[in-house]
């Protein structure tokens, strides 16, 4: 039977169970073609205040559930996302315009959150203590109550499963809000495969809305711990919400990250990495290289290749065989590429390739010929552009990396001496050596300096066990303590 039997969610949000939303349903829309692909209920502050209430209800008896029942829940899950991944991959390419790579790469990530959270309840949760006191003493870790995820469009379904899979595993319960462009990978999914889990009804809400929901969510008193994917403007919203609120948040945000090619390295290597580092899904990932830093040796070389492959990437509906680039989400992301691909043309940039579009096809663009203030070498551009500068030593490239507002990801390709050095100078939450800026694992922390984030990191069993629990301090004596009066 299909998981995602439309006759079970249309036009519903998971509110204990799948149930029409207050706020009027959501045409769910084909990027590549602009057809209607079904119709997802959508939720209002009401509906989001109640799935916070049922949330919060449901939880104790869900952490008081043995740990192997936790974790057999998160196994079948990803036993789930396994044996529909031919279904959900087709669902994924046509909500998020993804070629077969991404959507793929979306459930198989999704598959190993699930198997990763279900290691985290039979985790060591705390430490014990040494004491001048005659009691024992532990540090004991609690789950937090009800966890909200706020998660954006471009990698739906992993951007919110990495959160909600392991806060539930821990013994939390979860309220999701997926993007309202993007419900269906970003939600149903999620909501369909824990439910086929078995997982207890009220645990895990889904809340399909737009930034009304998401504010609504991080005003929910009993949610305690907010995880936000997204933009930098929205995330600072929401980490003043928090703040004002007293609630624990994690944000994870924008980034405008470099691939460093350093002297020597091997051109078409390095054009072919820097090339997936800005094209992959449209460049619609928050570690896109959004600046390609060459060593002013090979840049013309460079410039060329990847000139080259941009010109020559299949671009359309990524439902076709061999597709490399497909659609960007809607006309305010295309919009936004192309404006700030023109005023960079006007302030002196040479677009070398690319910096047209029809309908939501954007072709893979290649700017040079930047300045520090040009908007595509300063912005955050979320589209398939590769603006290139060159530098001369590696203290003025790390210079140049550290200059950016944001620091998610750096790529260094070359010489591995001359990138260990360089990857002591920068300020980045990632950093691979000859590799470029995109890459995610399960279990790697992920997260970003600066404007990129507040610091936190999602992922990893000691990274996960911290953003989503609280620490008791627990002590026990035999008897009641003596004390002096
Ligand atoms: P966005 O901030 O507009 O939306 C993200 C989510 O936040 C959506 O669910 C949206 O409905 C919600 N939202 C918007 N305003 C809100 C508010 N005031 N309060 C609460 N929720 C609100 O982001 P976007 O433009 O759709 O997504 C792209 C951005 O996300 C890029 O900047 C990208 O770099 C970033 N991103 C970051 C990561 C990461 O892990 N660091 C991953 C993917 C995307």
């Amino acid at each position: 039977m299909a998981l995602l039997d439309s006759a079970i969610w249309s036009e519903k949000i998971f509110l204990n169970g799948w149930r029409a939303g207050s706020a009027e349903p959501t045409d769910i829309l084909e990027p590549a073609t602009g057809n209607v692909l079904e119709r997802a209920g959508l939720a209002s502050a009401d509906d989001i205040h109640e799935a916070a209430q049922k949330a919060a209800e449901a939880q104790k008896a869900w952490a008081a559930t043995k740990p192997a029942e936790r974790a057999a829940v998160m196994r079948r899950a990803g036993q789930i996302f396994e044996d529909h991944a031919a279904e959900l991959t087709d669902w994924i390419q046509r909500e998020t315009g993804a070629i077969p790579a991404k959507a793929g790469l979306e459930i198989t990530v999704a598959a190993n959150e699930c198997y990763d959270a279900s290691a985290l309840p039979h985790h060591s949760m705390g430490d014990v203590l040494t004491s001048d006191e005659d009691h024992w003493s532990f540090a004991r870790r609690l789950p937090v109550g009800v966890v909200g995820v706020i998660s954006p469009f471009n990698f739906p379904l992993i951007l919110s499963i990495r959160s909600v899979v392991p806060a539930l595993a821990l013994g939390n319960a979860v309220v999701l809000k997926p993007d309202p462009r993007t419900p269906v990978s970003g939600g149903v999914m999620i909501a369909r495969a824990l439910e086929e889990a078995g997982l207890p009804e009220g645990v895990f809400q889904m809340v399909p809305g737009g930034a009304e929901a998401g504010a609504a969510l991080t005003e929910a008193p009993e949610i305690e711990v907010v995880s936000f994917t997204g933009s930098t403007a929205a995330g600072r919203k929401v980490g003043e919400a928090a703040g004002r609120n007293l609630k624990r948040v994690h944000l994870e945000l924008g980034g405008n990250n470099a691939t460093v090619v350093l002297p020597g390295a091997d051109v078409a290597k390095a054009a072919s990495a820097g090339a997936f580092g800005s094209f992959l899904h449209q460049g619609q990932v928050c570690m896109t290289t959004g600046r390609h830093l060459v060593h002013e040796s090979i840049a013309e070389e460079y410039v060329a290749a990847l000139q080259q492959k941009a010109e020559q990437l299949p671009l359309g509906d990524p439902t076709e065989e061999n597709i490399a680039i497909g659609p960007v989400i809607d006309e305010g992301q295309r919009d936004n590429i192309d404006r700030i691909v023109q005023q960079s043309k006007d302030g002196g940039a040479k677009v070398v390739a690319g910096g047209s579009y029809d309908k939501l096809f954007y072709s893979p663009t290649v700017i040079t010929d930047l300045t520090d203030e040009s908007p595509a070498w300063s912005q955050e551009i979320f589209g398939p552009v590769a603006p290139v500068r060159t530098f001369s030593t590696i203290e003025e490239a790390a210079e140049i990396i550290n200059a950016s507002e944001y620091g998610l990801s750096v790529g260094l390709l070359g010489n591995v001496g001359e990138a260990m050095k360089l990857a002591d100078m920068v300020r980045s939450g990632k950093v691979h050596i000859n590799e470029q800026t995109v890459s995610d694992e399960s279990n790697a922390p992920f997260g970003g300096f600066g404007n990129s984030g507040n610091g936190s990191r999602i992922g990893g069993y000691t990274t996960n066990i911290e953003a989503f629990t609280e620490v008791q301090w627990l002590t026990m004596r035999p008897e009641i303590a003596p004390y002096p009066f």
